[in-house]
C-alpha cells in the first residue's frame, strides 16, 4: 500500500505522517530527505543538484525524479509520499517507475482545512530548534512556556509564519496542489478527508478507514 498526502502548510499533514510510520510501520519518502542523502554520498545525482541549490535555482524534476526512482529500486512498498509528486509531470513519472516495478499509488488523501483555521494554527506555531517538535501558542502548549518539553531547547518561530507570508503560503499550496488534486481525481484514487478541528489521534483513524 503507497499512499500520497497532501494538505496544506498547518493541516496537520507531518503529524499525520508520523502516525502512519510509528503505528502502521509506513516508511516516508520526502524528496528533502532523497537530496541530503543524495548529496552526502556525493552520487551523481546528489552533486548535480547541489549545482542547481548552490546557484539558488530549482532543481530540474529529471534530478529529482531520478533520485526517487533510485530509492524506489529498493524500498516500495508501504511509503507515504510527502512534498512529492508536486507537479503533474512529477506524478505521471511516478506512476510510471511504480508501474514497472509492479506496484503503484494507491490512495491520495488530501487533509482539507479551512483556510482561517489554518491562519490560526500557523500564526501561533512554535518550533523546538533541537528536535523539530511543534507546539502551539493555544492549542499545543509546551509545558513551561518557549520551552521544549523533551530536551528543554528555547521555543522559536518560524519567520515563514509571520502572518504576511501565511497568506502567500497557503495560496501557493492551493495553486499547487489544484493541479495534482484533478490529476488523482480523475484516476480515481483522491479521498478528500475534512479534518477541520480534528485530532492528530481522529485524523488517524479517519485514514485507517479509508484504507481499509
Ligand atoms: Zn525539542
Amino acid at each position: 500500500m503507497n499512499i500520497i498526502l497532501l494538505g496544506a502548510p498547518g493541516s496537520g499533514k507531518g503529524s499525520t505522517s508520523e502516525q502512519l510510520i510509528s503505528r502502521k510501520g509506513m516508511t516516508q519518502l520526502s524528496t528533502g530527505d532523497l537530496f541530503r542523502k543524495n548529496i552526502a554520498e556525493k552520487t551523481a545525482l546528489g552533486l548535480e543538484a547541489q549545482k542547481f541549490m548552490n546557484a539558488g535555482k530549482y532543481v530540474p524534476d529529471e534530478i529529482t525524479n531520478g533520485m526517487v526512482e533510485d530509492y524506489l529500486q529498493t524500498n516500495h512498498d508501504n511509503l507515504v509520499f510527502d512534498g512529492f509528486p508536486r507537479t503533474r509531470a512529477q506524478a505521471e513519472a511516478l506512476d510510471k517507475m511504480l508501474e514497472k516495478l509492479g506496484t503503484k499509488i494507491d490512495k491520495v488523501i488530501y487533509l482539507h482545512v479551512d483556510e482561517e483555521v489554518l491562519f490560526d494554527r500557523l500564526t501561533g506555531r512554535l518550533i523546538c530548534p533541537k528536535c523539530k517538535r511543534s507546539y502551539h501558542k493555544i492549542t499545543r502548549k509546551p509545558q513551561v512556556e518557549w520551552i521544549c518539553d523533551f530536551d528543554g531547547a528555547e521555543l522559536v518561530t518560524r519567520p515563514d509564519d509571520a502572518p504576511d507570508k501565511i497568506a502567500t503560503r497557503i495560496d501557493e499550496y492551493n495553486n499547487l496542489t489544484a493541479t495534482l488534486i484533478n490529476f488523482y481525481q480523475a484516476h480515481g484514487k483522491l479521498v478528500i478527508l475534512d479534518v477541520n478541528g480534528l485530532s492528530v489521534e481522529a485524523i488517524y483513524f479517519d485514514i485507517e478507514e479509508v484504507l481499509n
